[in-house]
């Protein structure tokens, strides 16, 4: 028994509640994003890549779980927006598809990404581990600058032939070559990975792929980039010498928006519990609460108070928590089948 696309539109609109500060940041943009979203794909975004993995990932095949955002020296090791949605989504793989996550960061955001990924219940070997045994994951550093991306895109592919990968909160580039902040703030490419060209070669080589973002400045965006220019305070004109606005142009496959990343990932890991009926195939709210405080602990700060407190995006752990909670209630109830009697 699977979930029908109802359940998916309840996984959708539970990750899209926006709760952003009343300033400091853009605010009434997420359902709008979300929305331009959903009317492009024509289905609940859940739903489809929850899809998408099922039919593409078999037991056995390697999946990139790319991520990673902030830079110093406002984020120095990255933000919690991220690595724990990638823990989420690794696990997911491995423990629903039996999928090889392969983790894949800039080395100063690592840290967190193995933390959280560990809280999550899989352990993060080198590769001659990773390739002997189950409920594991491995992590690959991505170098910074824009040429070294373009060559380590071709020699992953290459070397480790995934069958999909998923982008969590990994910011692309605009139509000048030029990644931002959603604040409008410009960042070279010697300060960012570049894994845009993962995504670039995946196209080509006709591997899926699957964008996860809540700004629109995130691989996977550039399907809504109109819609982006159009909502985004900094959609249209960044502010800064490029005059590009901040949104990318970088596409995926399936775009998953949502009011906070990860509960982007946390939705499709949903929404793949519920595509195959084992609600276990969503982390625990206890899981939750230590894969956040994991990611916090491998230096990622909250992005919003730019504090290392184990909030994301100015929402608690425990916000984190009970939105897992509801998710495991959509599915639960959307595999039910119950006569109450009259
Ligand atoms: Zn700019």
């Amino acid at each position: 028994m699977a979930i029908d696309e109802i359940v998916g539109d309840s996984i959708d609109r539970a990750i899209n509640i926006e709760m952003r500060f009343r300033a400091g940041l853009p605010r009434g943009v997420t359902y709008p994003l979300y929305e331009a979203a959903r009317k492009k794909q024509k289905k609940p975004l859940t739903w489809l890549a929850a899809k998408l993995l099922k039919e593409k990932v078999k037991p056995g095949d390697n999946v990139f779980v790319v991520t990673g955002a902030g830079t110093p020296p406002g984020l120095p090791a990255g933000e919690t927006d991220g690595p724990p949605g990638a823990a989420a989504i690794a696990r997911a793989i491995e423990f629903g598809l039996g999928g090889k996550p392969i983790l894949i960061s800039e080395e100063r955001n690592m840290p967190a990404v193995i933390k959280s990924t560990e809280a999550a219940g899989l352990a993060v070997y080198d590769e001659a581990l990773f390739k002997q045994r189950r409920s594991c994951a491995m992590a690959i550093n991505f170098p910074l600058g824009d040429a070294e991306g373009k060559n380590a895109a071709a020699a992953l592919i290459e070397k480790y032939k995934p069958a999909a990968m998923v982008f969590i909160e990994k910011v692309g580039p605009n139509t000048k070559g030029i990644y931002h902040s959603i604040m409008g703030t410009p960042r070279t490419p010697d300060k960012i990975a570049s894994a845009y060209h993962l995504a670039e070669h995946a196209k080509t080589a006709g591997i899926a792929t699957i964008g996860i973002g809540d700004g629109g400045n995130e691989i996977g965006c550039g399907l809504i980039k109109e819609a982006v220019a159009e909502i985004q305070p900094f959609g249209k004109d960044c502010g800064c010498p490029c005059h590009g606005g901040v949104g990318t142009v970088t596409e995926c496959d399936v775009l998953v928006f949502a009011a906070v990343s990860n509960w982007g990932a946390y939705g499709i890991a949903a929404a793949l519990a519920g595509h195959l009926g084992d609600r276990e195939i969503l982390h625990d709210e206890a899981t939750e609460l230590r894969i956040v405080q994991a990611s916090v602990a491998g230096g990622a700060m909250d992005g919003a108070y730019s504090r290392l407190i184990p909030y994301v995006d100015g929402t608690s752990d425990k916000l984190q928590a009970a939105l897992i909670t509801v998710l495991h209630q959509i599915i639960e109830n959307g595999l039910k089948e119950y006569d109450r009697g009259f």
